[in-house]
């Protein structure tokens, strides 16, 4: 008997500790649901106690009538708002509602009824009525078990394994009544008795589990998902390449991470950068209702309305705010989503802060291109006129001078002329990054270009250096615009001679071999260290020493050599020994002769060109 008891008593502890704990995680988060779930689960631990209560002290006449009345209104109680809490995240019909309600009202009075005059009805009577209410019992609990396990299969596995939980702590409690009403002798037996006072007792953890389960137990649901996330993260922080997509990610993942309905992003400024599943004007009331709020957690949830969770994102300008909101098929917010989703806003900060500063040097980039543009094509005009007047002055168009201006007039000729290409590469480089650049490809002997390259370079030299110049005896075919290849090789030629202030040989050498053209051009100048290379090829990237800082240029022929091989299906690297001197090398496709063009080869090279 003391083991009876024993069993009673803790299973009543059980489900009153149960109720409180419904009633203090609503208590933190007021949610509608929330407040239903508690509702229910409270009125079940009055239940518990006051059936107990009555078990120890046995009542008798008023006072068991009012526990018995308090018993089945709280047991009732308990089954309809199982049904409320149900309508709280998957809606009812209006129609639905209705019949609810009038059904509970409809069992209270029978109910009642039941315990103050069907007393003295008969046996049959009594009897029907208890099995009204427990069948009402079962059909509102019933209805969402059923409904909560369907909705789990299409959400993610903390929801999942939270509604089962649900479900199934709210079956085995079906399951244990039914057993009571219909077991007939056998549930009168003590074995019988600790049984099911066992099995409800074993509930009470299932249905804790359902709206406050233990970090440890979501760690357990959610390991699947673990390695998905942490790609989605990886994925957020590196590959976003703009605010608006990364937010866009943000929210789709936030969404998927919490199982929510919608999701979104507003920042610093209140304007909604990015959302899924959620209007507006519904963002729009979440947020403010958040910014009232004078602590600086968690957004709680909104009367009469789905929960939705509001986390801060404290950014450099502002704070700004990531919120999901449930729908349907999104139950039970609880605290751990909530430290779910402020966990997942710092890696949202992170990468939002990434992208801005991404956005800021684009911006920068962006107005060194415009200016690239204007003040190469303002400087244009001008210096066409310079160079007119020049020339006519060294042709003694304009009278002739005197020994002094005869010995100005080729140094300005020179420098006008160095000015010009200078200008010349100024606009190549805007043209490249306004996508305006126009490639003419043509059939060209490659020993051709790098001949007339060195050529054009030959002017410049001051006895110092000498070019040696080497080409196989066979033409190489090459298919590039013969104007461009020539200006990067001859760009690579003077860099040579520039960069090699000592003088020495600088080294031309062609190579055709494996389908592909090399241009290699070795001085013995001053080398690039190491740690400089990743500079050479970018947009005005100059490397500062001593030794060069004195030598003229824009830091713009490199690159653009690169980007004007790359356009041809070529390519420009570069081997460097310190103080010891370096070697280009171009790189180029070999295209079959031009004659001998099979209709394939022509097919090929409109490919290439569309590409
Ligand atoms: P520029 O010569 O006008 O500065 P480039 O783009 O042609 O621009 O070259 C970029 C930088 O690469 C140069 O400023 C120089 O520091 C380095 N560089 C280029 N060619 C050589 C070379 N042959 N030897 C050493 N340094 C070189």
């Amino acid at each position: 008997m003391l083991a009876v008891r024993l069993a009673q008593d803790l299973t009543a502890l059980g489900f009153v500790a149960l109720g409180a704990a419904t009633a203090w995680e609503w208590y933190r988060f007021r949610g509608k649901a929330q407040g239903r779930l508690a509702v229910s689960l409270v009125s079940l631990a009055v239940v518990a106690a006051v059936v107990r209560v009555q078990d120890l002290i046995s009542l008798s006449g008023a006072a068991a009538a009012v526990v018995g009345i308090v018993a089945i209104v709280g047991f009732e109680a308990s089954g309809y708002y199982v049904l409320m809490f149900r309508d709280a995240f998957l809606p009812l019909s209006p129609r639905a509602r209705q019949v609810a309600f009038i059904f509970f009202g409809v069992t209270l009075v029978v109910g009642l009824a039941d315990i103050t005059l069907l007393s003295r009805a008969g046996r049959v009577v009594t009897t029907a009525a208890g099995f009204e209410l427990i069948a009402a019992w079962v059909v509102f609990t019933g209805e969402p078990i059923v409904r909560f396990w369907v909705a789990s299969r299409n959400v993610p596995s903390v929801q999942r394994a939270r509604m089962r939980a649900l479900s199934f702590g709210f079956a085995g409690l079906i399951a244990i009544l039914v057993f009571d009403v219909f077991g007939g002798s056998a549930v009168q037996s003590p074995a019988a008795i600790i049984a099911t006072q066992l099995i409800a007792l074993a509930m009470v953890p299932v249905i804790y589990v359902s709206f406050a389960p233990p970090g440890i137990l979501r760690a357990v649901w959610r390991m699947g998902e673990a390695a998905e996330l942490r790609a989605a993260i990886q994925d957020l922080l590196i590959f976003s390449p703009t605010r608006q997509d990364l937010a866009e990610k943000a929210t789709g993942w936030a969404k998927r991470l919490l199982g929510a309905q919608g999701a979104f992003i507003v920042d610093p400024e209140g304007t909604i950068v990015a959302s899924t599943g959620v209007d507006d004007a519904e963002v729009l009331e979440i947020v403010g209702a958040r910014k009232g709020a004078s602590d600086g957690g968690i957004q709680a949830l909104r009367p009469g309305r789905a929960a939705a969770i509001v986390t801060p994102l404290q950014l450099t300008d502002g704070t700004g705010f990531l919120g999901v909101t449930a729908g349907p098929f999104t139950p039970l917010f609880g605290s751990d989503e909530v430290n779910q989703l402020q966990g997942y806003a710092s890696s949202v900060t992170a990468g939002l802060e990434r992208v801005q500063v991404t956005e800021r040097l684009a911006a920068i980039e962006k107005n060194k291109t415009q200016f690239l543009n204007l003040a190469s094509h303002e400087l244009r005009g001008p210096l066409t006129v310079v160079r007119g007047y020049v020339s006519m002055l060294e042709g003694g168009l304009l009278g002739d001078l005197n020994e002094r201006g005869r010995k100005a007039a080729p140094v300005i000729s020179a420098k006008v002329l160095e000015m010009n290409a200078l200008i010349e590469q100024m606009i190549e480089a805007a043209r490249l990054e306004d996508g305006a650049l126009l490639l003419r490809p043509e059939a060209n002997d490659l020993r051709d270009i790098v001949n007339a390259a060195v050529e054009s370079e030959r002017p410049a030299l001051d006895g110092q250096h000498d070019i040696r110049v080497k080409c196989p005896d066979r033409p190489v075919h090459v298919r590039v615009d013969g104007e461009r290849v020539k200006t990067i090789v001859s760009n690579l030629v003077s860099n040579a001679i520039k960069y090699s202030p000592k003088g020495g040989p600088v080294d031309v050498d062609l190579v055709s071999r494996g389908g592909i053209a090399r241009v290699s051009v070795k001085d013995q100048g001053v080398g690039i260290a190491k740690g400089d290379l990743p500079i050479l090829f970018t947009r005005f990237g100059r490397v500062s020493t001593p030794e060069t800082d004195h030598l003229p240029g824009t830091g713009l022929g490199l690159y653009l050599g690169r980007q004007l091989a790359r356009l041809q299906g070529g390519e420009i690297t570069v081997d460097s020994d310190p103080g010891r001197g370096s070697t280009f090398t171009l790189h180029l496709p070999v295209a079959p002769p031009p004659d001998t063009r099979s209709a394939q080869g022509r097919r090929q090279s409109a490919g290439n060109r569309s590409n």
